[in-house]
């Protein structure tokens, strides 16, 4: 039977026979023996020690199958267990100029992610990432919603026309979408509370650690929906996800080195602030927006950058949702609080110790004439939301919805720098390859 390397570290397997698959990670060849770290395919590592003539060929990366007997061996590297073995068959001998060693600078490893996903790190982040989306569909089927899936071709914006990303559709034109909301509200008057998971696409202009071109976006939707139970929703399912990464994924998060105090430290509810409140302390701590060449202070009706999120969510140790948003940094569906002129019903969710937004949601508009209104003022063409205002002319009903951006999650659960490190193959602005 075939194990895997953590199945075996165990004081039960001790002097059984068994068989291994994988590949070399390491190798240390002596006089009379081959010390032959073998990597399996779910990131586990053990010792294997052959006899010289037995293996002195393999080179890393090369793959095998180890025939041998488990034995225990303080001395052995990766927890004390080793695999004594003289029967091997070996699938492929790589050549000697593997390109991965174990310090490489950042574009290396992107030039090369189709090699350098095979790191022990980015196996732990792929099953941490795998754990992410298992708790959040389970969250959701526990709370009834239904999934669908919604086309990411499309003729409608959803976000502004700067990070549209065009494409030539047969004899027409079309984009690539931005976001599933549009079609989640169309879907909520037959399915009720729906939700998606999806890649959304965005041209981002800037390089920075929190954007990608492409990312996989968490998006529900539901009707007769109220904005508290909006982010009851939305904190409820964050913190299913977390409490789940905690109990099945605490080795990987240990080996990433994630702040698991700072995850145990998460539960409802979380804290809400008003935006005008926000402006206030960002006005307090003197922080400054750009504007053209020069730098002045925030103002009420700015939206709240990176530096002002970073500085409202620096000292948090939970997140906060932000509530109360200028209706006019807020994009065409989004519905104006009837009791606060000018104030939309929206909300950003901002992670603690510095990180900022992770999910957007809000009230859609849902009156006919304010939505066409807002298409003309923001320039965009009413005939390619013909079919989103038939939405608004039949049995239209309250509704609202978030969405939440998944690689920003696992950035902040496994703490790490950089956005690129929480998915496989990261499209940004300087790379679509490999
Ligand atoms: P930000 O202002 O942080 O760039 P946004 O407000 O433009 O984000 P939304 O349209 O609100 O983004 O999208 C919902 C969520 O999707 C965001 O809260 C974020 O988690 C995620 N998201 C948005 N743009 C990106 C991107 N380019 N790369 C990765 N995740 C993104
Ligand atoms: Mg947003």
């Amino acid at each position: 039977m075939y194990y895997r390397a953590n199945d075996i570290k165990h004081n039960d397997f001790i002097g059984k026979t068994i068989w291994l698959r994988g590949w070399v990670y390491r190798i240390r060849k002596q006089k009379d023996k081959n010390f032959v770290l073998i990597r399996d395919d779910r990131g586990g590592v053990i010792q294997c020690v052959f006899p010289s003539n037995i293996g002195s060929d393999l080179t890393i990366e090369s793959s095998l199958e180890v025939k041998g007997t488990v034995l225990k061996d303080e001395r052995a590297k990766e927890g004390g267990y080793e695999v004594r073995s003289e029967e091997i068959k070996v699938f492929n001998i790589a050549p000697p100029d593997f390109p991965i060693g174990e310090f490489q600078s950042t574009e290396l490893l992107l030039d090369n992610r189709h090699l350098a996903i095979r790191s022990r790190k980015m196996v732990a982040m792929s099953k941490i990432r795998a754990t992410v989306l298992q708790a959040a569909r389970q969250w959701f089927i526990d709370n009834d919603w239904i999934e669908v899936n919604v086309p990411t071709i499309v003729k409608s914006a959803v976000e502004g026309g700067s990070t549209l990303f065009s494409l030539k559709y047969y004899d027409d034109d079309a984009y690539l979408s931005q976001s599933a909301q549009l079609y989640l509200e169309a879907l909520v008057f037959s399915l009720g509370p729906v939700w998606t998971l999806a890649p959304s696409f965005r041209a981002e202009k800037s390089r920075t650690v929190r954007h990608l071109a492409e990312f996989l976006h968490l998006e529900a939707e539901s009707p007769w929906i109220e904005m508290d139970d909006l982010l009851r929703n939305q904190e409820k399912l964050l913190c299913g996800i977390v409490q789940k990464i905690i109990l099945d994924r605490s080795e990987d998060l240990k080996y990433l080195n994630a702040d698991l105090s700072a995850l145990n430290r998460i539960h409802e509810p979380f804290d809400r602030l008003k935006y005008d409140k926000a402006i206030e302390i960002l006005q307090s701590m003197e922080i400054k927006v750009q504007e053209g060449e020069t730098t002045r202070p925030v103002v009420w009706g700015d939206d709240l950058n990176i530096d002002s999120e970073r500085a409202i969510t620096r000292e948090k140790k939970r997140p906060i949702f932000i509530v109360g948003y200028p209706l006019e940094v807020k994009p065409f569906y989004v519905k104006e609080d009837p009791l606060n002129h000018g104030v939309a019903l929206s909300t950003d969710l901002l992670l603690p110790d510095g990180f900022g937004e992770v999910s957007s949601g809000g009230i859609r508009e849902d009156n006919i004439e304010n939505i066409r209104t807002r298409l003309k003022e923001q320039g965009l063409d009413l005939n390619s939301y013909s079919w989103y205002l038939d939405l608004r002319k039949y049995g239209s009903v309250p509704h609202g919805g978030f969405g939440i951006g998944i690689e920003r999650l696992i950035r902040w659960i496994i703490n790490s720098n950089d956005i690129k490190e929480c998915v496989l193959f990261p499209r940004t602005m300087s790379r679509v390859m490999p």
